[in-house]
């Protein structure tokens, strides 16, 4: 199958060889479980627990809000002994409602929904609505619902469902293990998911530095005419949704549009395995396969991870630390965050933990930009690092935008290649940061101003009404007092609407 180029990319070091021999291993249950209710981009789930509840493995513990949201489930039998504010895995720790369970130890599974008898002769609404109730999300580490991308079809023509084996991130193998050893598991998914998108075709693309898996997931698909498994150059970002689209199609996503605008439909490798366990077993996502590496970790390991357990549980069944690490990072050192605490909870989107020694993470002290144009030469969107930094320095956010700095997507080659070690991203992220919060509040400066005029036009309205009806009386006779009313009406009361808003 012919491939195309992707634009810009780096080759940084791999390093996983730390972990890509190892199987993966289950890890004992902890003393405890933190399951946060937000895991997932969009709203966050109701929790329908409280302190003192007996709950099964599987069984909903926070049911999803809205279209964009995803539910909740307990992640092995036991009690819930709080409803409580817990560290986020994310570099700012800020706690955010969490149920806290105690395991039994029984690991019991609650009544779960009857697996579908034949998946692919099943209504593609039925398939949706399973993995939305699964409390499916994208496991490559966006965290977006599945069943929302999954619903494309009934939106889009798409062409193709591609799964996405890419794991271009450093260090991380928790994809490939999965490949390697569930890849039967995985095309069922695939499969599965086709048929609710209704695409002809599925193809699993892999980084070539993966020979095994891309054995393995070719011989398990041989009996699919369907589906192709391909194996794509090994470059940084190639996991990158509109990269990989673009190495297989050869067509572009223009920016704010998505690629199912152009047909295709990506889906990470561990997202199928999640859909195969929901329709087939009625199972919801309770756990995930993570990657603990780099050279701080004694004993780097690929762990079957019920959600919920916390990191320092994970780092603590690697035989703990080899040395004191100079950074402990939520997924790839590419574009994972540094963590806070340790005792943050392992999420859905949650692919690796790394602990980096210095000398891994190589930080050295930033000098003046020398306008060697690398950054711009490896800029996998096509965008001009060091014009944006130099804007954003100068606080010239609207000059940064001019510039595309919203389409950044934060992959941090730019920073990687600047021999000053300018930390390029870093910008990028507080600008968009900013300027998210600016249009969020001039979103909501509109719509007071909206609210005001309807208000406005309302009461004018009431008036004109109001007139119509003196009007239309006969007049009084002349003896009697004038109407204490001289027309004008009262301002009528606020809406609950406008009442929010004020
Ligand atoms: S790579 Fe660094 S030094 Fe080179 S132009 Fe970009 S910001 Fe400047
Ligand atoms: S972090 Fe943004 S600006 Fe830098 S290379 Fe990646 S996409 Fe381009």
């Amino acid at each position: 199958m012919k491939l195309y180029p992707i634009r810009g990319g780096i080759h940084p070091e791999y390093r996983k060889e730390l972990t890509s021999k190892k199987t993966i291993v289950a890890l004992p249950l902890p003393l405890a479980l933190y399951i946060p209710l937000q895991q997932h981009i969009g709203a966050p789930a109701e929790v329908l627990v409280k302190a003192g509840d007996l709950v099964k493995k599987g069984q909903m513990i926070a049911r999803s809000q809205g279209v964009v949201s995803s539910p909740q489930h307990a992640t092995t039998s036991g009690r819930i002994t709080a409803v409580t504010q817990v560290a986020a895995p994310h570099p700012s720790g800020l706690p955010q409602t969490t149920v806290v369970l105690e395991p039994d130890g029984k690991d019991e599974w609650a009544d779960l929904p009857e697996p579908f008898a034949d998946p692919f002769s099943a209504d593609a609404h039925a398939i949706h609505e399973r993995v939305a109730q699964s409390g499916i999300v994208g496991m490559g580490g966006a965290a977006f619902p599945s069943a929302v991308k999954l619903n494309l079809g009934t939106q889009k023509k798409l062409e193709i469902l591609l799964l996405n084996g890419a794991e271009c991130e450093p260090y991380l193998t928790c994809d490939d293990r999965v490949m390697r050893e569930y890849p039967n598991e995985i095309i069922d998914g695939a499969r599965i998911m086709a048929h609710a998108l209704g695409t002809p075709r599925v193809i699993i693309a892999i980084e070539q530095n993966k020979p095994q898996a891309i054995e393995i997931m070719t011989k398990a698909a041989s009996a699919f005419a369907e589906i192709k498994v391909i194996g794509v150059p090994v470059q940084y970002p190639m996991g990158s949704e509109r990269h990989l689209v673009q190495a297989i199609t050869g067509r572009e996503t223009p920016a704010r549009k998505l690629t199912a605008d152009l047909g295709v439909v990506v889906h990470n490798v561990s997202t199928a395995r999640a859909v195969h366990h929901a329709v087939r077993f009625g199972r919801p996502l309770v756990a995930r396969v993570v990657t603990v590496s780099g050279r701080a970790i004694r004993e780097p390991k690929n762990i079957l991870t019920p959600i919920g357990a916390r990191i320092a549980d994970l780092v603590e069944f690697c035989g703990g630390f080899a040395q004191r690490p100079e950074s402990v990072v939520n997924g790839g050192p590419m574009m994972g965050q540094p963590l806070a605490s340790l005792d943050a909870p392992v999420v859905k989107g949650t692919s690796g933990i790394l602990a980096l020694t210095a000398e891994e993470i190589n930080n050295r002290p930033t000098n003046s930009c020398i306008r060697c144009g690398s950054c711009v030469t490896i800029c996998p969107c096509g965008l001009s690092p060091l014009d944006m930094a130099a804007y954003i320095r100068k606080d010239n956010l609207e000059g940064a935008a001019k510039l595309g700095v919203m389409d950044c997507f934060s992959c941090g080659s730019c920073s990687y290649v600047c021999p000053s070690h300018i930390p390029l991203v870093h910008y990028f992220n507080y600008a968009k940061g900013m300027l998210k919060d600016l249009e969020n509040e001039l979103r909501k400066n509109d719509r007071v101003k909206n609210l005001a005029e309807v208000r406005v036009i309302r009461i004018e309205k009431a008036n004109e009404a109001k007139k119509t009806a003196l009007a239309a009386r006969k007049p009084a006779p002349a003896t009697t007092a004038p109407p204490s009313n001289t027309g004008e009406t009262k301002a009528a009361p606020p809406t609950p609407e406008e009442k929010a808003d004020a």
